[in-house]
């Protein structure tokens, strides 16, 4: 079944065009990677499969149902973007609690979502820290977390793991994969690294310019490119 669908997208930033009706489906289940260069409109697709961007035209599915209009907070989704951007004066466990008070879920059950991310993450020893208290990657973590406890099928990661350095980047990659396997969820991840690309996707977009140039699995990319873009791209490093 189709997870997340987007049917002829188009989004203009006043007269400059971003997003050229673009198409994408997703699977249930499936790692999906965004990969491109700066500037090629990935976060701006998944700002829009979100809902913090409108749309110029076009359509949004998730889980089969048109959600193009519908706010965020509707839309099945959880989202972990690059900046951590906890709340500085709250401890992790707030952090992780705060988005489900407000929409009213119950106690115990923040509770038990708490405890199931927690343990999922490893992040036990540290819910009564405050942000301050805690490393990049421990901070990361905690953001994936606030995505996690929404207990939703759908995650959009938007470069999650660039602001970090070499060694807990590939440590939170190898982490996001093992989440992946465990949850079994949609994770759509939007990359400018063909290295965390080709480790993590089950299927790679290669963009360019508004436009999904390629989409495929990673080995197939990789061996059979449609262009030179993409040839260049996947085989150069960096
Ligand atoms: P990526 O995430 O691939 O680096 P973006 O989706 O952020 O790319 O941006 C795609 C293009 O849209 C870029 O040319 C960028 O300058 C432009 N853009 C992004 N956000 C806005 C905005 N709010 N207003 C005008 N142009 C924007
Ligand atoms: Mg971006």
């Amino acid at each position: 079944m189709t997870s997340v669908a987007v049917k002829n997208l188009s989004l203009d930033f006043g007269a400059v065009s971003v997003l050229k009706n673009l198409n994408l489906d997703v699977e249930d289940g499936e790692f999906l990677v965004l990969l491109g260069p700066s500037g090629c409109g990935k976060s701006t697709l998944l700002n829009c499969i979100a809902g913090l961007l409108d749309v110029s035209d076009g359509q949004i599915f998730i889980k089969g149902r048109n959600v193009t209009w519908d706010e965020p907070k509707d839309r099945g989704i959880g989202m972990v973007f690059q900046s951590y951007a906890l709340y500085p004066q709250m401890s992790v466990k707030g952090n992780l609690s705060f988005g489900l008070k407000n929409a009213g879920v119950p106690r115990d059950e923040i509770d038990r979502r708490i405890g199931r991310t927690a343990e999922i993450l490893q992040i036990e020893p540290l819910l009564e820290r405050k942000p301050s208290q805690l490393s990049g990657g421990q901070r990361q973590r905690v953001a994936i977390g606030r995505a996690l406890v929404r207990d939703v099928d759908v995650f959009l990661f938007d470069e999650p793991l660039s602001n970090l350095d070499a060694k807990l980047r590939s440590e939170l990659r190898v982490e996001i994969k093992r989440l992946h396997q465990k949850l079994a969820n949609t994770m759509i991840y939007v990359t400018h690294d063909q290295i965390e690309a080709m480790t993590l996707a089950d299927r790679i977009a290669v963009m360019r310019g508004g436009l999904i140039q390629q989409l495929d699995r990673p080995q197939e990319i990789y061996k059979r490119p449609v262009n030179l873009y993409v040839a260049g791209f996947i085989g150069s490093p960096g």
